[in-house]
């Protein structure tokens, strides 16, 4: 990519997506599409096409189709399966119809199979059953990095497939219920730091082992990737060191400060054992993380909280307004009352 390369992040406003476009935009790629695009129905074909045929982008990264933790993934399976079905099959289309000269789209970790070999090799891939939690959400993805190679071996399309770890970061999906573990520890912890609360139950055994990458490392590699990277065989994208849940909110806990005592619903279910990504093809690229995990999660945070900040403010001024209006004003109540005489 050259800094003036017209490039488009499909799904700006995913974490992912959202990351892509500030670090680009910090590395000097000024000519950008994919912000304001809430608009745009990315699984409609047509409207896929007519923004391809207008933008005309070189460079796609295909960070769209909606995602969410494993609560998420048990509720929503259609939902999530049939969105990113097709959002990666309209924008692959187009990409290859409007000729773009290289395309990175964005698959997940949660398609290896359930008891993969770890750390897993891009090569595992398809080469057990999937978790039964992500099974709909993993199919779908898996689907995207066949059509990737399918465009790639028919037609030789510039496609490529990036596998990345738990993604989490600043601005990321804090609802609580159908979040990701990190965001979703992070809504659940806070509050039960606020309310003083005596102890803080994780879900599942806290046993298994994940490895998390931070968003804007991500966004980092993916450009390294779209400039050196021209295989059809799919990169894994993680940053090499992983995490039990247990610890991972034994950290948190510090982080956020929460006092009381942590325990576990094993009620609850683990998803896959262990999720840790082989990223040596990714090292041989000469790319590693910039950083820390404390830092990175010491930054989420703080996004939290400022999120939390301004929808505070925000229903702080509905409340004003609300009051200011059922304040009668004279001109407008005497106009009431004679609007009530016969
Ligand atoms: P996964 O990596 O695809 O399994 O998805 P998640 O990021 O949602 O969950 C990772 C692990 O964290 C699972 O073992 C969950 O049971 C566990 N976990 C513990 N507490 C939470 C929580 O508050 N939210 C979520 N999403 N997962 C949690």
């Amino acid at each position: 990519m050259h800094r003036d390369s017209k490039i488009y992040v499909a799904g700006g406003q995913s974490l992912i997506g959202a990351a892509l476009l500030g670090e680009l935009e910090s590395q000097g790629y000024g000519n950008l599409l994919g912000k304001y695009t809430e608009g745009l129905d990315l699984t409609d074909p047509s409207q896929v096409d007519a923004y391809f045929a207008t933008t005309k982008p070189e460079y796609v990264f295909l960070a769209a189709g909606k995602s969410g933790g494993i609560e998420a993934n048990r509720k929503y399976p259609a939902d999530l399966m049939r969105d990113n079905l097709l959002t990666g099959c309209h924008i692959l289309h187009s990409a290859f119809q409007h000729r773009v000269k290289k395309l990175l789209y964005l698959a997940s970790s949660c398609s290896y199979p359930k008891h993969c070999p770890q750390p897993m090799k891009e090569e595992y891939l398809l080469t057990g059953l999937l978790e039964p939690t992500n099974e709909a959400y993993a199919l779908a993805k898996i689907a995207g990095i066949k059509l990737c190679q399918a465009y790639r071996r028919q037609y030789g399309a510039p496609f490529l497939c990036g596998i990345p770890g738990n993604t989490f970061g600043p601005g990321d999906d804090f609802s609580g219920d159908d979040s990701h573990v990190i965001p979703g520890l992070i809504r659940r912890m806070h509050e039960a730091k606020q309310k003083k609360a005596p102890s803080f139950l994780i879900w599942g055994t806290g046993a298994p082992r994940r490895e998390f990458i931070f968003s804007r490392d991500l966004a980092e590699a993916c450009i390294l990737v779209m400039n050196e990277y021209d295989e059809a065989e799919p990169i894994n994208l993680g940053m090499g060191s992983d995490i039990s849940i247990a610890e991972l909110a034994m950290l948190l806990k510090e982080i956020i400060g929460f006092r009381g005592e942590i325990s576990f619903d094993s009620s609850r279910p683990d998803g896959m054992p262990v999720k840790i990504l082989d990223s040596g093809k990714l090292r041989n690229l000469n790319w590693k993380p910039r950083t820390s995990f404390r830092k990175a999660l010491e930054e989420t945070y703080q996004s939290f909280l400022r999120s939390e900040e301004k929808q505070d403010r925000g229903a702080r001024t509905e409340i004003k307004l609300l009051t200011a209006d059922r304040r009668p004003r004279p001109a407008e109540g005497r106009a009431r009352t004679g609007d009530r005489r016969p």
